[in-house]
């Protein structure tokens, strides 16, 4: 009778501690939800008066004509890199507020890898900053096809091989694809020759606003959005990301993603690759 009576006491107990964990994450939840909605607000708040100061200070230097000081012109073009790297800040995190509330819809379509390669090229090889770096895509298979979001898969390699530049000085940039038929997955990487990333470092970067500290951090300004924006993005195509790093040596960012999106983040039976 005594321990029907104690295992009674004990199950009340379990029961109130119970509820309260799920007022705790109830309450979790909530100010997770706010949190959300807040830098979606705010972020939506910035872009207007943004974008004012970027026109103005653009105008401000085409009608210069000679008007302004060199020292003047350089300062109204300081004006204007800062309201583009905080226009991109904004973007991003727009974009994982909308990610987190899943407002962001996935459009699949059937496209070639060599395409997209090209694509991101021509946008990117103007951001080399030395002679002493280059990019190469290796090219792939003239047929090697995905169907999946190339907007979103785009962005994702985009922020790797911006970031391979920024924190590259000299040497080489190589983005690769390589097809896995058995986990119905294609690979892509980005292998850069640059700082590289202490072991401890590795899993934080893919967590928002956990910039590291590194020696280019006083050349090198970022918001420390990016990844986890691009493990966000490879997680609606149903894929996954990841580095791997050698500090002094180089870094090899990698996203792999189903070679058929399903809205269930699964892969189909059939690939769609010739
Ligand atoms: P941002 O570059 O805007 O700071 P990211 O989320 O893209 O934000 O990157 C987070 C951090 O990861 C960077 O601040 C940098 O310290 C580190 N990092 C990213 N890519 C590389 C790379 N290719 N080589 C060395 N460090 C990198």
């Amino acid at each position: 009778l005594q321990l029907t009576r104690e295992l009674e006491e004990n199950n009340r107990a379990v029961k109130v501690l119970y509820a309260e964990l799920d007022e705790k994450a109830d309450h979790l939840r909530r100010a997770d939800q706010m949190k959300s909605r807040f830098l979606s607000n705010m972020s939506h708040e910035f872009r207007t008066p943004l974008s004012s100061i970027r026109a103005l200070a653009k105008l401000l230097l085409a009608r210069a004509d000679g008007e302004l000081s060199g020292e003047q012109e350089k300062q109204v073009s300081y004006i204007l890199q800062g309201t583009v790297a905080m226009n991109e800040m904004v973007d991003d995190l727009l974009d994982l507020a909308k990610i987190e509330a899943g407002k962001v819809d996935v459009r699949a379509e059937r496209f070639l890898v060599a395409d997209m390669f090209s694509t991101l090229r021509g946008l990117l090889r103007p951001l080399l900053h030395s002679p002493n770096l280059a990019l190469t895509f290796q090219e792939p298979e003239a047929e090697l096809a995905l169907h999946s979001d190339q907007g979103k898969l785009s962005q994702i390699l985009r922020n790797f091989i911006s970031n391979a530049i920024k924190y590259t000085e000299r040497g080489d940039i190589t983005v690769r694809a390589a097809l896995l038929p058995e986990q119905g997955m294609m690979h892509f990487s980005v292998s850069d020759t640059g700082l590289g990333i202490a072991e401890s470092d590795q899993a934080l970067i893919f967590e928002e606003f956990s910039q590291i500290e590194n020696r280019l951090q006083t050349r090198v300004k970022g918001t420390g959005l990016g990844l986890p924006l691009c493990r966000n993005l490879a997680g609606l195509l149903g894929g996954s990301v990841g580095v791997d790093s050698v500090p002094g040596a180089g870094s090899v960012f990698w996203v792999s993603i189903p070679l058929t999106y399903t809205a269930e983040g699964g892969n189909a039976a059939v690939p769609p690759y010739s």
